[in-house]
This record gives structure tokens, C-alpha cells and sequence, in this order.
């Protein structure tokens, strides 16, 4: 096969194994995919990552056509269904990891209960409904609970993330499955406090400016 985005397949499964690593997927658990011009590239399906090479990778043209040596991931719906309605996305990453998936268990949308909940686009990350893995349904539930968000629950499944790049869309997971810890941690002891709607807007114009700080006085 002629090896086509060499450095995005190699990057995709760059991205695999640091999930792996930091103990976010195991195994074939999870999917990642990133865009290209000709539509996106996808893990292939039940290929564990310490195995995967750039030829595993599938591409799908945004009609959801396949093409490569093995079949794409069983979530090409949803990675599909997210690339073409949502032009900004880049990436997207989809695990199960611990904190984020014991919540999605709960059914629990995570609350501003802490400010870098900011960070994925509004005042919560939403918990969707519950379908069978791979079907049409799910990605349907999947594209409601992120509207407006870069991050959802996936109603006991998982976790999604959505960024411009895999670099950001990686960050993003840690973030997200960090915050379900802290979260699951603070629901241990009692009822956090929720910030309000006017602090997190506050803090989304904030975070539009981080790291200019030698530049502006926020
Ligand atoms: P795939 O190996 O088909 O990507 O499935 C893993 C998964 O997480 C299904 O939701
Ligand atoms: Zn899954």
C-alpha cells in the first residue's frame, strides 16, 4: 500500500499509545481519528495499539467509503457523523477511561464544579443517552450531547473529545478525564459548589487569552 499521510497515520498512533500509557484505553478499547483533505483517517477496529503500524490506519472519504488493509474502527459512524457536522473538528478521540466512565455509568453530566470545565465550550460536559456500540443511534446521541462542546459522556460507555488537532484533542482527554476524577472524588464527600454561568463565560474569555499574560493584564 502506498503510505499516504505517513506522519498523521504514524501521529494517530503516536496518540494511541500515549492513551495507552497513561492508562486512559488498554487494548482495542477507544478509537482516534484525525482529518485530512480527502476526508479522515481511523483506527482500524479489535487492533490493539501496541500492534497497530501506519498501515492499519483506514481512510474514509466524508461519504463514510473505506479504503485500506483491515476494517475501520466499529465507531466510524460517530467519527464520520462529528467530521461532517462539525467543520472545526480536526481529531477526535474516543475512550474508556476510568473516572470519565464511571460517570457515564451514573448517567452524570459533569457540572461547573470546577473552572477548567470552561474549557470544553460551556458549563458542562454533558452525559449522553445510552445506544449499542457502532450503530447510527449512538452517534446520534453522541452529536446531541456535544453540541456546543468539545467533550461528552457516552451514557455508560465512555468518554469523546473533539480538538482542532490530535496534539489538542489528546490534551483535551486529560483534562477531561482528570476533571471526572476530581469530580467523582469531591461526589465522595459531599455536593460540590456549582460555579455560575456568568463565572464560566468569565472564565472562557479568560482562557481565549492563556499563555499572553507578558502581553495583557487579565
Ligand atoms: P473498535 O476496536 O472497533 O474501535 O472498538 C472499540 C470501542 O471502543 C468501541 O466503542
Ligand atoms: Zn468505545
Amino acid at each position: 500500500m502506498k503510505a499516504t499521510n505517513l506522519k498523521l497515520r504514524r501521529q494517530i498512533i503516536a496518540t494511541c499509545l500515549e492513551l495507552d500509557r497513561r492508562g486512559l484505553n488498554q487494548g482495542t478499547s477507544g478509537n482516534v481519528s484525525a482529518r485530512i483533505a480527502t476526508g479522515f483517517l481511523l483506527t482500524p477496529t479489535a487492533l490493539a495499539y501496541d500492534r497497530m503500524k501506519p498501515a492499519d490506519i483506514v481512510h474514509l472519504t466524508l461519504e463514510g467509503r473505506p479504503s485500506g488493509r483491515r476494517p475501520p474502527s466499529s465507531e466510524w459512524r460517530f467519527h464520520l457523523d462529528i467530521m461532517r457536522a462539525r467543520p472545526e473538528v480536526g481529531a477526535i478521540v474516543h475512550t474508556h477511561s476510568m473516572f470519565a466512565t464511571t460517570l457515564a455509568c451514573l448517567r452524570r453530566d459533569i457540572p461547573a464544579f470546577h473552572y477548567l470545565v470552561a474549557l470544553f465550550g460551556g458549563n458542562n460536559l454533558r452525559c449522553s443517552d445510552y445506544a449499542t456500540y457502532g450503530t447510527q443511534e449512538l452517534s446520534g446521541h453522541i452529536l446531541r450531547a456535544l453540541a456546543g462542546r468539545h467533550a461528552a459522556l457516552i451514557g455508560n460507555h465512555g468518554l469523546i473529545v473533539t480538538g482542532p488537532t490530535l496534539e489538542r484533542a489528546l490534551a483535551l482527554t486529560i483534562e477531561a478525564e482528570t476533571l471526572a476524577a476530581m469530580y467523582w472524588r469531591a461526589l465522595q464527600v459531599g455536593d460540590p459548589v456549582i460555579l455560575s454561568d456568568k463565572e464560566i463565560a468569565r472564565v472562557r474569555d479568560k482562557i481565549a487569552t492563556y499563555g499572553s499574560y507578558g502581553t495583557t493584564r487579565a
